[in-house]
């Protein structure tokens, strides 16, 4: 009965253990780069409401509003260049793991996974190998 419950919990931790990890590896990026970008997006035209509701309580010069607006508009159109082409962001599929590991601190590439940067020396925190 004990020896039952032990191999019954020993299976349990297992079962637990793998069937958690991969989850727990994949969960910490949970903003992929098509959610990033519709943030952005989204603050952008929110930065562009502002701008109209300054403007039209006459916070701002025609030629503030015009100037700053324009370039507001030219970021936007630059973020939504940038989205043609970036699908929501699959666990199963990231670039990263093809081509290496890129250090997040100074951006030097090393060809396997690495603890430590060869470059500066600081954790690589950022690969899910
Ligand atoms: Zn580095």
């Amino acid at each position: 009965m004990i020896v039952t419950a032990a191999v019954l919990l020993a299976l349990g931790v297992l079962v637990y253990t793998l069937a958690v990890r991969p989850q727990d590896v994949s969960e910490p990026a949970p903003t992929s780069p098509a959610d990033y970008l519709e943030e952005r997006k989204t603050a952008i035209t929110e930065n562009l409401q502002d701008l109209q509701f300054e403007y039209g309580v006459g916070k701002l010069s025609e030629t503030d509003y015009q100037e700053t607006r324009r370039e507001m508009q030219q970021e936007l159109e630059e973020v939504e260049r940038a989205g043609i082409g970036v699908e929501p962001a699959s666990p199963a599929a990231k670039p990263a793991a093809a081509t290496g590991t890129l250090c997040p601190h100074c951006g030097a590439r090393f060809p396997q996974p690495l603890k430590f940067c060869g470059e500066c020396g600081k954790p690589m925190t950022g690969g899910a190998a």
